[in-house]
């Protein structure tokens, strides 16, 4: 049985015509599940009790089970548990401009980023787009306010489940349904080319952010193996076609590694490598973890990299830090509840 919140309002209203039933009613359904939020068909007033027993049938309203719920300033995480007992993360973060939750795409990732604590559990599986649309949806819920940013970036690499990941914003975006904005929408991959073209023409104006880390192949090879299949000589013309195609402005995410990636030298490849695009670079100060032996750099460092691209007219920030107390970086969480 499927997941009624695997649904786009487009596949629901082919639902309705091919069971001999009126188009308008999917519009009638969407609204019960994303504005009123009924947990089951049997609240739902306006639609004929044949069609209700066949949507009960064809359906289910599941949700998510919530296991965990850590709590620190301006950021709260979370820990579910999908139907077949595998675990995910969510993290949600309160900004002056309002609540932004980081949503996983994947049970695991293959993508092997030699700093990540996601990364050290294999793909299990993709997550099914019910799977993500009800991260938003339940903690929504449980804290009782509306989110108004969703980012792709936690577990897992979205453009390694591209379909179902595209799907998710088209029902999060839907205005009679969540109705959250398409530029308020940002998904990050580590560099999977096809998919970054593909999503060039995707029809909504979703953000994109690329997790570059490296100013040359030299380095990346070392710290991202996404690179060897992908190398920066492929990954920047991707780019500047997305750019030309969208005349959206891209957002490069550099963690910086002490001793791997934040020389001085390395800043000045990294203004010469992104020079004349519209972009700008999201500086992370390093999320240290238990298991894995990077080290952050030190904030004179952070600050002396900053102002050197500063100096080269690159827009620049330095990304605050949430919820270091609480394990809420990248698949820590979960990574302590199976102890891996
Ligand atoms: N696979 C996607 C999205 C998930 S990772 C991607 O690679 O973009 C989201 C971001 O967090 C990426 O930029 C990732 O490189 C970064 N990240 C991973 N581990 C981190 C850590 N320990 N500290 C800070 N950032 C980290």
């Amino acid at each position: 049985m499927k997941n009624i919140y695997n649904l786009s309002l487009t596949e629901m209203e082919e639902y309705f015509i091919n069971n001999g039933s009126k188009k308008f009613h999917a519009k009638q359904l969407f609204e019960w599940l994303y504005v009123k939020r009924i947990d089951n068909i049997t609240s739902v007033t306006n639609i004929s009790k044949d069609m209700s027993k066949k949507i009960a049938e064809d359906f289910s309203f599941d949700k998510l089970k919530i296991v965990d719920v850590q709590e620190d300033v301006d950021v709260k995480k979370y820990l579910f548990e999908l139907e077949d007992g595998e675990h995910i993360e969510a993290v949600l973060m309160n900004h002056d401009f309002g609540n932004s939750v980081c949503v996983s795409s994947q049970v695991g990732c293959n993508m092997g980023c030699k700093f990540c604590e996601s990364g050290r559990r294999k793909k299990v599986r993709n997550l099914e787009t019910y799977e993500m649309v009800l991260q938003i949806l339940m903690i929504e819920k449980e804290i009782g306010k509306r989110i108004s940013h969703v980012v792709v970036m936690g577990i897992g690499e979205p453009f390694d489940n591209y379909d179902n990941v595209m799907r998710f914003f088209t029902i999060i975006n839907n205005p009679f349904g969540l109705a959250i904005g398409a530029r308020h929408l940002t998904v990050s991959t580590c560099g999977v080319v096809p998919k970054i073209k593909e999503f060039a023409r995707f029809p909504l104006q979703v953000n994109l952010a690329i997790s570059l880390h490296a100013p040359n192949n030299e380095i990346r090879n070392k710290i991202m193996p996404i690179n060897k299949a992908y190398p920066l000589e492929k990954l920047m013309p991707a780019l500047k076609e997305y750019y030309k195609l969208t005349n959206r402005r891209l957002t490069f995410e550099y963690i910086l590694l002490d001793g791997v990636n934040d020389s001085e030298e390395n800043a000045l490849e990294l203004v010469k490598l992104v020079k004349g695009m519209n972009c700008y670079i999201n500086l992370i100060p390093y999320n240290e973890t238990n298991n894995i032996e990077f080290k952050r750099t030190n904030t004179v460092k952070i600050m002396k990299f900053y102002d050197i691209l500063k100096k080269n007219n690159i827009i620049v920030t330095i990304r605050r830090e949430f919820g270091g107390k609480i394990s809420a970086a990248c698949g820590q969480l979960r990574s302590k509840k199976e102890e891996l």
